[in-house]
C-alpha cells in the first residue's frame, strides 16, 4: 500500500535559486593580470553575465581581493564547465542566491581551487548585503 509522502522539509527546492555568483579571487601584486584576462574572456563569451567592479580592497565576507560575476540560472550549465576549464589557477567561489547570505556562502557554496576563509560575521540570514 502506498501513500503520498509529505515533502521532506530538509530538502530544499532549487527553484528558490534566483541567480548565481562566481567570485573570482586574485592577488593584486601577482595574479591581477590573470584575473583581468579571465574577465575579458567571460565578457566576450557570456554577455548575459554581469561583471562586478574590482575590489582590490577587501569587501564583505571576502578575505582576498576579488570581483564578482553574477549570472542567471539558465547560464549555469554552460558557464560552469567553461569556468572549470578556464579559471587559469584562480580560486573561485560559486554560490547560489537564495536570499540567505550565510547559507549561500557556506552550506550552499562550491569552491574551485583552494577554499578560502570567509568573514562569516559579515553575512546574515536575510537579504543580500553589498559585496556578497
Ligand atoms: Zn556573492
Amino acid at each position: 500500500m502506498s501513500e503520498a509522502k509529505a515533502p521532506d522539509p530538509a530538502i530544499k527546492d532549487p527553484a528558490i535559486i534566483r541567480d548565481y555568483h562566481a567570485h573570482v579571487y586574485y592577488e593584486p601584486a601577482s595574479s591581477r593580470d590573470r584575473a583581468a584576462r579571465l574577465r575579458e574572456h567571460v565578457a566576450a563569451a557570456f554577455p548575459e553575465a554581469r561583471l562586478g567592479r574590482w575590489h582590490d580592497a577587501l569587501v564583505g565576507p571576502h578575505t582576498r581581493s576579488m570581483y564578482q560575476i553574477a549570472f542567471p540560472v539558465a547560464l549555469l550549465a554552460t558557464f560552469l564547465p567553461w569556468l572549470l576549464l578556464n579559471r587559469d589557477g584562480l580560486t573561485v567561489l560559486l554560490h547560489p542566491e537564495t536570499a540567505n547570505d550565510l547559507a549561500d556562502h557556506t552550506a550552499h557554496a562550491a569552491w574551485l581551487g583552494e577554499i578560502l576563509p570567509l568573514r562569516l560575521e559579515a553575512l546574515r540570514e536575510g537579504p543580500q548585503l553589498a559585496g556578497t
